[in-house]
């Protein structure tokens, strides 16, 4: 049943759980950055990999790290609005609406694509998204940086899965673990056949 939910939810293009799954690439995303060291040695690996890949960043570190966002987006990555703060100081909505303000600042342009922190999504955020035109955009593979805190078990928690086409996968770049993770993590999924694409490259004809 909640898959079928989240069937129709990814079907009608209000939240993007997957993307399209007729072509052999998946999204990389990076939430919680911009971190002052961590995200600079992820944007490095990157740029030598030749990959573009998504940063859900928060507006209060984006705020603290401008030039950092400024690298990314100039890096051809797609900054996204992972609102201003994890704490619930000002609504979801409100930290959504500060964080765009915050990232066209700094990169001339607004996201339009939010993912609300721990993935929680509400009614009343639905229905600003559908009257705003925002992609709320979750995951489909939990890379489980989040708990796992060695990089071999992270890198290995994906080379170990099944991976499909479109997926989109969760990582976080104010880890160093995660940091750690990344050079196998990619060359595994290469070796899978996976290229690599922004989640508004992926969104497309998602399903
Ligand atoms: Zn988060």
């Amino acid at each position: 049943m909640v898959k079928l939910v989240k069937w129709v939810l990814n079907k009608s293009g209000i939240i993007m759980y997957r993307g399209n799954p007729n072509i052999s690439k998946v999204a990389l995303t990076f939430d919680d950055g911009p971190h002052h060291e961590n995200t600079i040695k992820i944007l490095d690996i990157l740029k030598q990999e030749n990959i573009k890949a998504t940063f859900f960043v928060s507006g209060k570190c984006a705020e603290d790290y401008p030039g950092i966002v400024r690298a990314a987006f100039a890096q051809g990555h797609l900054i996204a609005n992972h609102s201003y703060e994890h704490e619930k100081k000002v609504s979801l909505i409100e930290g959504y609406k500060k964080t765009e303000n915050i990232i066209k600042d700094i990169t001339g342009r607004q996201s339009g694509f939010f993912r609300p922190p721990w993935g929680k999504v509400d009614l009343r955020q639905i229905g600003f998204a559908l009257t705003k035109k925002i992609r709320i955009v979750l995951w489909s593979f939990d890379s489980a940086d989040f708990e796992l805190k060695k990089s071999e078990e992270v890198a290995g928690n994906i080379s170990g899965a099944k991976i499909n086409n479109g997926e989109i996968i969760l990582l976080h770049d104010d880890y160093s673990h995660t940091v750690g993770a990344l050079p196998e993590i990619i060359s595994g999924l290469r070796e899978k056949g996976f290229g690599f694409c922004t989640v508004e490259e992926l969104c497309g004809s998602g399903q």
